[in-house]
């Protein structure tokens, strides 16, 4: 599933290749998404209109122009590729955005999770206005929600905080709370740095964007010894999620 630094990092690799660029076309050839993707008003509001900017919200990208905002969601499976001549559409390949330049960003999602809708106002949207803060942001702290930080990350700050993940959240004090919120921060830092490195997976036709290779100290590590003290890591489900921890480094 495409993590937080994963959209940051298809933000950065989309970015330069489609701002400022007239939209000519889209194509949508399958409009069920995870919610029914929007035609009219795509079409309505996109054509011979541009994205000005692209920011990100948890895992949503934001692509603002003059008459409002394209909501992209990557869901489960989904990518986002910059082409630069049309290339014949693939079975997943269900959204095309055609700029004046015939440069295309195509969107491709086998299990249709992703979601592509309008938004007049992307600040008071239903899917955004009521995310935590944004684990990057300066106003995020432990005492704090996480906006959508995923089940790695979750597992692998959890690890470096020393916190079993079935603690309860009230016997967590507020300087463990302190050093997850820092764990959180330091990994999608380290990993988007990362990704930096691979942006040109963007670019092309047959390339499938890089995630990031982190060196994982838990996740997905369940049987395995403890990368710090040896011990068998434990895995557990937490509402239908694996997690997996160090039964002597957290607790
Ligand atoms: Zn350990």
């Amino acid at each position: 599933m495409p993590e937080l630094p994963e959209v940051e990092t298809t933000l950065r690799g989309i970015e330069p290749h489609i701002l400022n660029l007239p939209i000519e076309r889209i194509s949508i050839r399958e409009s069920k998404l995870r919610w029914k993707v929007p035609k009219k008003d795509l079409k309505e509001n996109l054509l011979d209109n541009y994205f000005s900017s692209i920011k990100r919200r948890a895992k949503y990208l934001i692509l603002n122009s003059k008459k409002g905002s394209l909501l992209i969601h990557l869901g489960m499976s989904g990518s986002l590729r910059i082409l630069f001549e049309e290339v014949k559409p693939q079975k997943h390949d269900h959204i095309d955005i055609v700029f004046k330049n015939n440069c295309l960003l195509r969107f491709t999602d086998p299990r249709k999770f992703g979601s592509f809708l309008w938004a007049k106002d992307p600040e008071v949207h239903p899917l955004l206005k009521d995310l935590g803060p944004e684990p990057l942001g300066n106003s995020f702290s432990g005492a704090k929600v996480l906006a959508g930080v995923g089940n790695i990350y979750a597992s692998e700050a959890l690890f470096l905080a020393g916190i079993r993940p079935k603690k309860r959240a009230c016997n967590i004090s507020r300087k463990q709370y302190d050093l997850l919120a820092f764990s959180i921060k330091e990994l999608l830092q380290n990993s988007i740095d990362k990704g930096g490195t691979t942006l040109k997976d963007f670019v092309g036709s047959d390339n499938k964007p890089g995630y990031f290779k982190n060196e994982l100290m838990v996740y997905g590590r369940a049987g395995k010894a403890c990368k710090k003290c040896s011990s068998h890591l434990k895995e557990i489900r937490l509402s239908q999620r694996s997690s997996v921890y160090c039964p002597k480094c957290q607790a």
